[in-house]
């Protein structure tokens, strides 16, 4: 009768040889399970998403034509939409400025400098991806249309 060998001298060889050359594959079930999961975890490492605040230097600009119904601010008048105030980054606090503020010096004064009280309490939306400040806040989530006249009264506030 003799021993059953369950390869052969050179089968043995081979399989020894696959393993070392394709471990996933090949490599004997009784030591798969040790060997699998590092390369399952190093291949599944999808790259993060971008977070939303990145997208921060890239937002929308304050226009006649954003601002008008159909426009790319529309959203700002959906109350479905979550229209929370969200602190700036500590970094961004000097930095950012109420984009009705700087709409409003455009559209009144013809200016692109910062008018007072741009920089105060400002906040971001994250609904709308916009920066406002305190006091422009709800005149940017309910008038329907901006005029001369609504601009004039942000920069009196
Ligand atoms: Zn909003
Ligand atoms: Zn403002």
């Amino acid at each position: 009768m003799g021993l059953k060998v369950p390869y052969t001298h050179y089968q043995f060889q081979e399989k020894i040889s696959w393993a070392l050359l394709d471990p996933i594959n090949c490599w004997p079930t009784k030591n798969k399970v040790n060997v699998s999961p590092l390369y399952v975890n190093t291949q599944s490492q999808a790259p993060a998403p971008l977070s939303m605040s990145t997208k921060g230097s890239k937002r929308k600009r304050f226009t006649a034509n954003s601002l008008s119904l159909g426009g790319a601010f529309e959203n700002r008048l959906d109350c479905t939409l979550g229209h929370f105030p969200t602190p700036l980054p500590e970094g961004k606090k000097k930095t950012t400025v109420c984009q009705l503020h700087r709409m409003a010096n455009r559209v009144v004064n013809g200016s692109n400098d910062n008018p007072p009280g741009a920089r105060t309490d400002v906040y971001i939306c994250r609904g709308c991806d916009a920066a406002l400040c305190v006091s422009c806040w709800s005149t940017f989530h309910q008038k329907t249309c901006f005029k001369k006249r609504d601009y004039v009264d942000i920069l009196d506030n």
